[in-house]
């Protein structure tokens, strides 16, 4: 946990949010700004600054996110879905705690921008 990270304090529930999912591990809640209709954002509890900072002892915890966004999307209504991992300011990121958007509910264009 990190004292002044937003996402640490929502997961410590010092900010609230809208969950969906929570366990020992990991935390899920909608996106405050949602861009599309399913915006739903997936964090490890374990304070990682982004994909950067993901370790080998982080694999297993990486895989879970990856596991249980696919079943947020399926209770969502939702088979076709994007997974948006920022890493660094330069592609998006603001939040420096690691965290995967769950994107769907419209058609989703590529490339992004
Ligand atoms: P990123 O820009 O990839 O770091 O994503 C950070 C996301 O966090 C943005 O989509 C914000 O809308 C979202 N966000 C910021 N504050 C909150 C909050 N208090 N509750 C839920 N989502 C938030």
């Amino acid at each position: 946990m990190s004292e002044n990270c937003l996402f640490c304090k929502i997961t410590r529930g010092e900010i609230p949010c809208d969950k969906l999912y929570e366990d020992e591990d990991v935390l899920a809640f909608r996106d405050i700004a949602p861009q599309a209709p399913m915006h739903v954002l997936i964090i490890p509890k374990k304070h990682l600054t982004g994909p950067e900072a993901v370790g080998a002892e982080d694999e297993r915890l990486i895989g879970k996110l990856m596991r249980v966004a696919n079943e947020i999307a399926g209770k969502q209504g939702q088979t076709h879905y994007r997974l948006v991992c920022n890493n660094g300011a330069g592609a998006g990121q603001s939040v420096f705690h690691l965290h995967m958007h769950i994107l769907g509910g419209r058609p989703l264009n590529w490339p992004p921008g």
